[in-house]
């Protein structure tokens, strides 16, 4: 199969010497129609989901070709994990998810189609490019545009690691119920913080925002709207420095003071982290050129990286604006710039009708529905009836990243019928069952064999994963 190397084009550049960056590689989309071994084609991969992905998905879509787009582990991004947003562009207030759920429906319009895929790998070392799914499934792209988003920093302090998913965590929306009464930190001063405290004074009795700066940076409006919670303080010149606990959940923080010099223990509930992000560029290490702070680079006022017919855009490559209203406008400008790309390099529509049937489409697997568990007798009763694999799902409905994780559970559920059990609880009716398995978060995923329980992750999983876990404790 002849291949057209990028890296073998820039390799020649370099030793030549004069004139390297105006030597552009063959792009000859003649040559795909022709070799039949490109399989699972796609016209413009979009890998992510959130508010960039989507609305490059938008308009790829809407310029007749077809965007396909990895969804990963949490479809929708960042945006499903916040509530009230009011500086999303012509609607004063919309509900993170909502706003997500209609790009979605927009671009589906435009004939975008949705893997519910995590991609591992790229390969931009020749053309088409080749993306590697978890799963396994090899995809080869004309174009493809990464939007991976970012993931939450942590603090690093002791306690941390130990006590994550027992009241550390990053997700107000998910994990506010559990705090009922008690008292909470929220560490950082950004928009994040503000916004993730206000979730947790609908419930908590105290939430003592932690502040290592004098002030916060987080909007105006987000700071006063903050004021309004009579149950919300601030700590300047403040940082956790480790968080303790009584070997199940999080009981305390140190609380260091930077000007006084002073620590104080607080017994608290749980500590939220909101100290930013960083972009997520794993499948771009040893591909794609990063800035020195591991952002993806762009070049110039595009959002081609630096290998032509790939593209960037939202918080993979943003360390400036980070808006959902910014994503878009990035997604936007990178679909653009990839339509144009295949268009420039000989996509026409003839090529595109027949490249048609051999574009990928993701299977749709069986789902089966999950049976409810909602007391803990009831639990014991069906670990006594069930004594092989059983996978219990803990959820609440209001937790973004359980409702991600579900139609993965369903088609376990579906794929080991008959060979291992699956059911749900929602702690938020189910009290007693959080109380008695020490449930501080969700999603939480635990295995029982033989009624004894073999594995608990207190995070969402995978497809993938939780086929291994299954498989796993099965044989
Ligand atoms: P930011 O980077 O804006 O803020 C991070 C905060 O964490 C800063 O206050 C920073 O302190 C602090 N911090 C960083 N590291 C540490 C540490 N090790 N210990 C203690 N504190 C630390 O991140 P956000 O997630 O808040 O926001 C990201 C982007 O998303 C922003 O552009 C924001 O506007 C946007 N956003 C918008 C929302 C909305 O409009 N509704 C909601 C949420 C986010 P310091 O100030 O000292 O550097």
């Amino acid at each position: 199969m002849k291949k057209y190397s990028v890296v073998a084009t820039a390799l020649l550049c370099a030793l030549i010497g004069t004139g390297c960056d105006k030597v552009t590689p063959s792009f000859n989309m003649q040559h795909v129609v022709e070799t039949s071994d490109y399989t699972n084609l796609a016209d413009v991969a979009i890998i992510g989901s959130g508010p960039a992905g989507l609305s490059a998905a938008l308009y790829v879509g809407r310029a007749n070709k077809t965007p396909l787009v990895f969804e990963g582990i949490k479809p929708g991004g960042a945006l499903t994990e916040t509530t009230e947003v009011e500086n999303w562009p012509g609607i004063p207030h919309v509900q993170g998810p909502d706003a997500i759920e209609g790009l979605k429906k927009q671009a589906q319009e435009f004939g975008a189609v949705f893997a519910p895929e995590q991609v591992t790998a790229i390969d931009v070392s020749s053309w088409p490019f080749v993306i590697t799914t978890e799963s396994g499934v090899t995809i080869h792209a004309l174009a493809i545009i990464i939007a991976t988003g970012a993931s939450p920093v942590r603090l690093g302090v002791p306690g941390e690691t130990q006590y994550w998913g027992k009241g550390v965590t990053t997700c107000a929306i998910c994990d506010a119920p559990y705090h009922k009464d008690k008292e909470v930190l929220v560490v950082g001063g950004g928009d994040s913080a503000a916004e993730e405290a206000m979730q947790l004074a609908r419930y908590a009795r105290k939430v003592t925002v932690v502040v290592r700066k004098d002030h916060m940076r987080a909007s105006a409006r987000m700071k006063e709207r903050m004021a309004t919670y009579p149950n919300i303080t601030t700590a300047y010149q403040s940082e956790v420095t480790a968080i303790s606990g009584d070997g199940f959940k999080v009981t305390g923080a140190t609380l260091y003071n930077n000007v006084t010099k002073e620590s104080v223990e607080l017994p608290v509930n749980g500590v939220f982290l909101a100290i930013g992000h960083i972009p997520n560029t794993d499948i771009c290490k040893g591909n794609i050129a990063l800035t020195p702070s591991g952002y993806i680079q762009m070049e110039g006022r595009t959002q081609l990286t630096n290998v032509p017919g790939v593209f960037a855009a939202g918080d993979v490559e943003d360390d400036r604006y980070r808006q959902a209203g910014t994503s878009s406008g990035h997604g936007i400008s990178a679909g653009l710039d990839a339509v144009s790309f295949l268009e420039s390099n000989g996509y026409t529509p003839e090529i595109g009708k027949q490249l048609q049937d051999r574009l990928y489409k993701p299977s749709v697997a069986k789902r089966a529905q999950l049976a409810d568990i909602h007391s803990y007798p009831e639990f014991e009763t069906f670990l006594e009836e069930h004594p092989g694999v059983v996978v219990v799902d803990f959820y609440t409905p209001f937790c973004p990243s359980c409702l991600h994780m579900l139609p993965a559970v369903q088609e376990i559920a579906a794929e080991f019928a008959g060979r291992a059990d699956v059911v749900k609880v929602d702690t938020s009716q189910a009290q007693d069952i959080a109380d008695q398995l020490k449930v501080f978060n969700v999603p939480v995923v635990m295995l029982y064999k033989n009624g004894q329980l073999v594995a608990r992750f207190n995070k969402i999983l995978s497809k993938q994963k939780l086929q291994e876990l299954v498989l796993q404790f099965l044989y």
